[in-house]
């Protein structure tokens, strides 16, 4: 059993995809060409905002988005432990600094509430309110007080964060939000789609993504014309008039013409996998919420949100609960994943904020005993039905 079933979906669209990589071929176009438009057009027009623009990775689109607010040291942008590296990787790479938001224990997501006491606790500078992240590396600031800029919820799993109220926190306070929509392109909030929830949202077609390519890419979206541009400049070595002319620092971000193409293809279906994926997460949810009171905890999605689920996760009692579920899984030949296993604000890389175990300890709970299922819309009711009947054995031991 495949923990991502990439192989059913390529033979369904093979002629579509052979077609138009044939064509890129044929025009030779292979850096920004024809594709990039057409893609950036329709993938505007399925999530409904104005302006899309094709990017090398879901990283470069965060990084991107950032740039284009001029964040950089002495700037904090508030963000979730719990997501992938990636997320608050970019903060640091333009040398300003995540402060991490704890997230709600039953969605994931970053806690507004939390987020709120957050903003309070830098600008009064007590980390007695919220914890509040070092700030005395280089260059030495320590005496400088950090200043709030903006906020990157992510919507964990394919599940859109609580826009409504991360949004208008942020306007109380004058800060920008960038949607990291990496796992939720085709998901929905409260009648809108992700990647339209902020001031620049950013996806990710790594091909493991609900909306995968065959390598990496990404893209920005945003309604505001000038910030559209920036970020077509920043893409592009910083370009003015022509590519020549450099306005601003930028870097080598596009999305290849070839993985354009091959979304294309992929994107024709993806309205009906959204679907399928559902699907498979309702049949999911029935099958193991049945299987006994002993079971893991299924996801929860609010009844005005819909999921594009990137992930189908559980939470297992605790941390010795879960290895043993996963290990029966394995012996049965079901693959499993943990997403993630350390929060962002233990581990080494970030080890200069100063964060301690505690500090975020909804996530850090979290990030003991969850673990996710295959996960994918081709999956079959019969692989669903053994993968219950396999964690109900356990359940009743
Ligand atoms: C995958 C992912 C990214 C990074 O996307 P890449 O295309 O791999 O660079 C960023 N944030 C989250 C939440 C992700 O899941």
């Amino acid at each position: 059993m495949d923990f991502i079933d990439l192989k059913t979906q390529q033979a369904r669209i093979k002629t579509q995809l052979d077609e138009n990589i044939q064509k890129v071929l044929a025009h030779g176009n292979y850096i920004m060409g024809p594709e990039i438009k057409e893609l950036e057009k329709k993938l505007a027009t399925y999530v409904g905002v104005k302006h899309a623009i094709g990017c090398a990775s879901g990283t470069d689109a965060l990084l991107m988005a950032l740039m284009a607010y001029g964040v950089g040291p002495g700037d904090a942008i508030f963000t979730t432990p719990f997501t992938f590296i990636a997320t608050a990787e970019v903060i640091s790479l333009l040398g300003a600094t995540p402060v991490f938001v704890d997230i709600d224990p039953i969605t994931f997501n970053i806690d507004p509430a939390k987020l709120a006491q957050a903003i309070i606790a830098l600008n009064a500078n007590d980390p007695s309110i919220h914890p509040l992240p070092h700030h005395d590396v280089k260059p030495k600031t320590s005496n400088v007080k950090l200043t709030p800029k903006g906020v990157i919820p992510v919507d964990l799993f394919g599940l859109p964060a609580d826009y409504d109220a991360i949004n208008a926190i942020a306007r109380e306070h004058g800060l920008f939000v960038i949607e990291d929509a990496a796992q939720s392109f085709g998901a929905e909030y409260k009648g809108k789609n992700a990647c339209a929830l902020a001031d620049i949202a950013c996806t990710s077609f790594f091909p493991a993504k609900p909306l995968g390519c065959y390598g990496d890419g990404g893209m920005c979206f945003t309604d505001d014309d000038s910030r559209a541009a920036t970020l077509e400049s920043i893409r592009v070595h910083g370009k003015g008039s022509d590519k020549y002319d450099n306005i601003r620092i930028g870097i080598n971000g596009r999305l290849d013409t070839l993985q354009a193409a091959i979304l294309l293809a992929k994107f024709a279906i993806f309205p009906e996998e959204v679907e399928l994926r559902n699907q498979a997460a309702a049949r999911y949810s029935e099958l193991i919420q049945n299987s006994g009171a002993a079971s893991p905890v299924t996801p929860y999605i609010p009844a005005d949100c819909k999921s594009v689920w990137a992930q189908y996760s559980l939470l297992a009692k605790n941390e010795a609960h879960r290895m043993a579920l996963m290990d029966k899984l394995k012996a049965a030949g079901i693959p499993t994943a943990i997403y993630y296993p350390k929060p962002l604000h233990l581990q080494t890389a970030f080890a200069s904020l100063g964060y301690a175990p505690g500090a975020c300890p909804i996530s850090e709970d979290a990030a003991s005993r969850i673990f996710s299922l295959p996960m994918h819309p081709y999956l079959s009711e019969e692989n669903q039905m053994s993968i219950a009947q396999v964690l109900k054995e356990r359940a009743e031991k």
